[in-house]
């Protein structure tokens, strides 16, 4: 008998398990797979992301296992638009480092090892694993990704098809000789409602294209072309693909005493691709919520409290998604791509997005203030 079950062991789930052990509370910490274990995902830990790991898990992050750049290539359909000097640092990591490090942080938190188990069944209360062993707890919280069982369990399926995003990757060798001078590189247009990236690290670099699903059948064909743009046969590596809740929140991420977090909650910017950091901030807020409810003993209040601790990343979100029409859809990326190459401050702000020190509201503001002065000129110029 446990007080919280968190199941998945991902930045969402450690995030949740150390704040709620650190409470003084009994937590199981339970994944399918051992940790260190991979997942598919750029790695790119943004400021935001950093400022979170220190505030959830009482430290600073580590940036030794990391790259750090301040370089930013922007492109569209094979054409450098920018290439921006001296933003806010980006780090990259791989998630095979980063999230081992994250679940060492739960453990020491006093959370309790219940990785590498598969699970047979869930019940509103209870978690059955393939061998017999039955954990139960007042409240469960489900951080088990995209595919999440908790999510399945509560709604019927895991996420919407019509809204899901998907990621192609590869990891292209360097020789561990990374080229310092190469910056990180976002090719919008390199897939429909979504972007190709490069992102070099110290043994290889991380190239992907993603986007949402529905609005892309021909994905694979997309990626090879894309690859091909950068010198890379696509027959020769090994192409990974995984589905991204972009921007397809659910408005009450669970029911009663069971919370979802993370992936499983579809909290990820629906322009940028992040999620890390969303991961472990929601992780954070439903533990916290989840302890809440436990002292007032009202453990079915938790996804009252926690719905309320997620307005303000709803909110951003919602903005994000209505901005994403401008940036995304056909008929407005060529206004959106001049305002983006022509416009020093839109660009700022987007990295200032990406580092965490501004917030939709005022990007979509830099944005539309701009927007209607390009749209003329496109019009005054076109025959
Ligand atoms: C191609 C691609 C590129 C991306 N690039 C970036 C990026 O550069 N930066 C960024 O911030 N975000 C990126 N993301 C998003 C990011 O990867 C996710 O938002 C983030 O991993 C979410 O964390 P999580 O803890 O919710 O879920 P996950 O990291 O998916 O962790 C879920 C955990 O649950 C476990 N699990 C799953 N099912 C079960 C089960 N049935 N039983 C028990 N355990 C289970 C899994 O083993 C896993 O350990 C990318 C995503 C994709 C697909």
């Amino acid at each position: 008998m446990f007080d919280i079950i968190v199941i998945g062991a991902g930045p969402a789930g450690s995030a949740a398990a150390t704040c709620a052990a650190r409470q003084g509370h009994k937590v199981a910490l339970l994944d399918k797979a051992k940790f260190p274990r991979n997942k598919l995902c750029g790695g790119l830990f943004t400021e935001r992301s950093r400022t979170y790991y220190t505030e959830i898990f009482g430290q600073e992050f580590d940036l030794s296992h990391a790259v750090t750049r301040t370089d930013f290539a922007f492109w569209h359909q094979g054409r450098e638009l920018a290439v921006l000097r001296d933003v806010p640092p980006l780090h990259l990591t791989m998630r095979l480092d980063l999230d081992a490090r994250l679940f060492q942080h739960a453990l020491h938190a006093g959370a309790q090892d219940f990785t590498g188990r598969p699970i047979a069944q869930i019940t509103d209360n209870s978690v059955i694993f393939r061998d017999g062993e039955t954990l139960t707890a007042a409240i469960l919280i489900g951080a088990d990704g995209v595919n999440s069982i908790i999510a399945r369990h509560l709604f019927g399926s895991p996420f919407d098809k019509n809204t899901i995003g998907f990621g192609l990757e590869i990891e292209a060798p360097n020789g561990g000789r990374p080229d310092g001078n190469q910056p990180l590189r976002i090719d919008l247009g390199a897939a429909n409602w979504g972007y190709g990236w490069s992102f070099p690290k110290c043994q290889s670099t991380t190239i992907g294209i993603g986007g949402l699903h529905a609005e892309n059948p021909d994905m694979k064909a997309r990626f090879s072309a894309y690859l091909s743009t950068l010198g890379i046969d696509a027959e020769q590596v090994r192409v990974k693909g995984h589905y991204l809740p972009f921007g397809a929140f659910r408005k009450t991420p669970g029911r009663g005493h069971i919370l979802l977090a993370g992936d499983a909650a579809g909290l990820v910017d629906p322009i940028t691709g992040e999620g890390i950091a969303f991961a472990m901030k929601s992780g954070q807020l439903a533990a916290q919520a989840a302890c809440d409810a436990l002292k007032s003993d009202q453990p079915d209040m938790a996804i009252t409290r926690y719905q309320s601790a997620l307005t303000d990343l709803h909110r951003n979100l919602r903005i994000a998604r209505r901005l994403r029409r401008i940036i995304f859809a056909p008929r407005w990326q060529k206004i959106f791509v001049t305002t983006f190459r022509r416009s020093g401050t839109v660009r700022l702000q987007y990295m200032r997005l990406l580092a965490g020190e501004i917030e939709y509201p005022e990007l979509a503001r830099s944005v539309l203030a701009r927007l209607p002065h390009y749209i003329l000129n496109i019009f005054r110029r076109s025959p």
